[in-house]
């Protein structure tokens, strides 16, 4: 073991990103905390299955507790049931595969895609925006609807999805024969944090029979807060939802809430009862293998149940509160800069920007100049090792992001940042 852990320190350490590093202001965060490693801890140590109510009561119980808490923090409705898959990815196929059934009435589970278009239905159609994540398309292909049948819906301004687009395309795609089954909303997008409107798309989901699912997988933790419930506004309309408790809810990677209102048809979709996994108790609780694609699965409710016992609600906002203060803090700094611009709003812990030297100048640069510039100074900043941070592209241009996420990151973090962009030498040489 000694061997082990030397090499562990010399060849794999040095091959390691730090992603619960203070200064780590990469992508989204997987952040964790000391409660919810020692959960893992204990968790890996019992080696339990969580598959079946049987196969360890409390891994069961808790978790339908834990999702419950859960539900009452981000003001989900009473009716959404919740169970932890191990990503978003997973949870927004899940709700794909519910979408698809409950329109075919439950006949492609049974005979296929072609058991629909055999009966003269058009293809089922997918509906999200142009700023969704990439596993919405990945779901489509995963669940056979193919990546064609995605439509993608513009956006507005703020990078939001535009419902009046939505609508049109619906009516479109009926008239020419398809069969609209789902939109998928986001709320916080990957690339800007963006907000889909939920009422307005929940209420043409409505009108025209769709599912809808709320991809909230960095955004929902926010909705702890009271000030920011607002971001879900309309989720009473919602069919299903899913947000990660591992992006920024301080407990480690893996745990993903999904929550979805129509417990019978998440069963109905995927449950499979081959004779040794019957037991006595089937119709009296939950068996959380019928509520995803695994059979086995590890006891994550129990990381949950630490994370929200040691921090407490209150304890898990004053972190994220501080989080929304800091990115608003460089969201002003960004603002006022003389060569620095913001390239979205702000609305969460993501702010877009870039390096802008035509602010001050009223010099403008070529969008590729500035694109080549802004990825020169990433490089920069990330092979100083002072931060980590990743790029985007909005409305064609290259985008720095910064995201505040970590559980150790405090202000004098952020000022690092700010310091480490500002003395950049392709800023300060800058002519
Ligand atoms: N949805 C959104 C909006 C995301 O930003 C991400 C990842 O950053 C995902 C889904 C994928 O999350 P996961 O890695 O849990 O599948």
């Amino acid at each position: 073991m000694e061997e082990i852990l030397k090499d562990f320190q010399e060849i794999i350490l040095p091959g390691i990103t730090h992603w619960n590093h203070p200064r780590f202001f990469a992508y989204f965060p997987a952040n964790n905390s000391g409660p919810s490693i020692l959960a893992e801890l204990l968790s890996s140590g019992l080696g339990v299955n969580a598959m079946l109510w049987q196969t360890s009561p409390a891994a069961t119980e808790l978790e339908e507790a834990v999702m419950d808490w859960l539900r009452q923090m981000i003001g989900l409705p009473l009716d959404f049931r919740g169970a932890i898959q191990d990503t978003a990815s997973t949870a927004t196929l899940c709700a794909l595969l519910c979408a698809r059934e409950r329109m075919s009435q439950f006949e492609i589970n049974g005979g296929g895609f072609s058991a629909w278009s055999g009966s003269g239905k058009g293809p089922l159609r997918i509906y999200t925006s142009s700023q969704a994540h990439s596993s919405v398309e990945k779901g489509l292909k995963i669940a056979g609807f193919g990546a064609q049948n995605l439509a993608l819906v513009a956006v507005d301004e703020a990078y939001g999805m535009d419902p009046k687009d939505l609508e049109s395309r619906i009516q479109a795609d009926r008239e020419q024969g398809f069969s609209p089954c789902c939109v998928v909303a986001t709320v916080g997008t990957t690339s800007s944090t963006a907000l889909d409107p939920l009422k307005p798309i929940g209420e043409i989901a409505q009108r025209h029979g769709l599912w809808m699912h709320v991809d909230a997988a960095l955004a929902g933790s926010a909705a702890i807060l009271p000030e920011m419930r607002w971001i879900l506004e309309g989720v009473e309309q919602v069919d299903s939802f899913v947000f990660n408790p591992h992006k920024w809810l301080f407990t480690n990677f893996d745990c993903s809430a999904f929550f979805c209102r129509h417990p019978q048809v998440v069963t109905a979709t995927f449950s499979i009862l081959p004779e040794y996994l019957k037991t006595d108790l089937d119709r009296q609780v939950t068996n959380f293998r019928d509520w995803g694609i695994q059979l086995g699965r590890r006891f994550r409710a129990l990381k949950l149940w630490f994370v929200l016992r040691h921090y407490g609600v209150e304890g898990l906002q004053a972190i994220l509160r501080e989080h929304l203060a800091l990115a608003q803090e460089i969201k002003r700094w960004v603002e006022d800069s003389p060569n620095f611009e913001l390239l979205a709003p702000v609305p969460l812990n993501t702010i877009c920007f870039r390096f802008q030297p035509g602010k001050e100048t009223g010099q403008v640069l070529p969008p590729e100049e500035l694109d080549a510039l802004n990825k020169a100074l990433l490089d920069e900043v990330n092979r100083s090792g002072r931060i980590f941070m990743t790029h985007t592209k909005l409305g064609g241009k290259f985008s720095l992001r910064l995201c505040i996420a970590q559980t150790q990151t405090r202000r004098e973090h952020v000022v690092q940042a700010r310091e480490a962009l500002q003395t950049a030498r392709v800023v300060k040489e800058w002519r």
